[in-house]
């Protein structure tokens, strides 16, 4: 049975293949081929926080500036 879904990852809406499947086509490829750390799944969750301060943030933009 098909049913539209929303994917956890990005959002976007596909038609999943079966009810244990809540991730589009897409974004488990990506995962197949990067697995994400655990500390961006942290980011996602909205977790990375340390004495109240949101550090996911300078974490991501210290990582943006590295990569150039
Ligand atoms: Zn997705």
């Amino acid at each position: 049975m098909r049913k539209r879904r929303t994917c956890l990852k990005c959002g976007e809406s596909f038609v999943s293949g079966g009810a244990a499947n809540r991730i589009c086509a897409e974004c488990r490829r990506l995962n197949d081929r990067w697995p994400l750390p655990e500390l961006l799944l942290q980011l996602q969750r909205g977790v990375m926080r340390r004495n109240g301060r949101l550090i996911g943030a300078a974490l991501l933009q210290a990582g943006a500036r590295r990569r150039r």
